[in-house]
């Protein structure tokens, strides 16, 4: 907490990523994890909640056990326990967490493959890039990121569909994203936004995903750059 705000991160991206040599999931009081199945460590459905605050720890104890105090009793701090505050059933299964356990520790071999898919788009598309006014990723010199991604931002709206098109014909589905919040349907309802964010609109409009996981081959990675390469915008 500074300035009186309480910094909270919402980190489903951000794991194995530093900034200014520092873990993100590390800033906020809070940071929440996602494990769900798109993530670089997944368990199907999942995540968790990092507790950078000593004194909040026991109260998210007591929200992931349906509201009782049932770790203090595992503890021993307590004889019996009993229900103490709201909460509900916040807990991984076991079987998941025995998925998600493997990943966690191999989690260094998975960014180490994720990235070497991740080098090599970048090394393959600088050229066309600057061809086709395709704007690829920047990482800035004191973050390093954690290969969750590769997006190449198109010119347009209709040369990213077209784009689209063009991969679905070699077998290939690059992912568009992000729809904005502020112009969603919920975000209209329960946001507020201040002028124009036509920086978010654009990225929205242009943004794709080139296919990218944890084991992909060199071939595969090869095929999605070289259908890239074909397209011009
Ligand atoms: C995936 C994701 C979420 C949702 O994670 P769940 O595990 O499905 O709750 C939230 N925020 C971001 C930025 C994500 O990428």
């Amino acid at each position: 907490m500074s300035r009186g705000v309480a910094l909270l991160e919402d980190n489903a991206h951000g794991l194995g990523a530093m900034s200014d040599g520092r873990p993100l999931g590390t800033f906020g009081m809070l940071a929440t994890q996602s494990f769900h199945e798109t993530k670089n460590v997944q368990c199907g459905e999942g995540g968790c909640l990092v507790v950078n605050s000593p004194d909040l720890l026991e109260r998210a104890e007591i929200l992931r056990e349906k509201g009782t105090d049932r770790s203090r009793f595992f503890r021993g701090q307590v004889d019996k326990y009993t229900w103490v505050d709201e909460g509900s059933s916040w807990l991984l299964a076991e079987p998941l967490a025995a998925l998600l356990k493997i990943q966690l520790e191999m989690l260094d071999h998975i960014q180490d493959d994720r990235s070497r898919t991740w080098t090599t788009y970048m090394e393959g598309l600088g050229m066309w890039a600057g061809e086709q006014q395709v704007e690829l990723m920047h990482i800035p010199d004191n973050c390093s990121q954690p290969s969750h991604m590769f997006y190449i931002v198109m010119p347009t709206l209709e040369s990213r569909s077209a784009y689209i098109n063009h991969m679905k014909s070699f077998g290939i589905q690059p992912a568009f994203h992000y729809q904005p919040l502020h112009s969603s349907v919920a975000g209209r309802k329960f946001g507020r936004t201040v002028g124009a964010l036509s920086v978010t609109d654009r990225v929205a409009d242009c943004l794709v995903r080139l296919p990218l996981w944890a084991g992909m081959s060199e071939s595969q990675v090869e095929r999605v750059l070289s259908a890239t390469q074909e397209f011009t915008t």
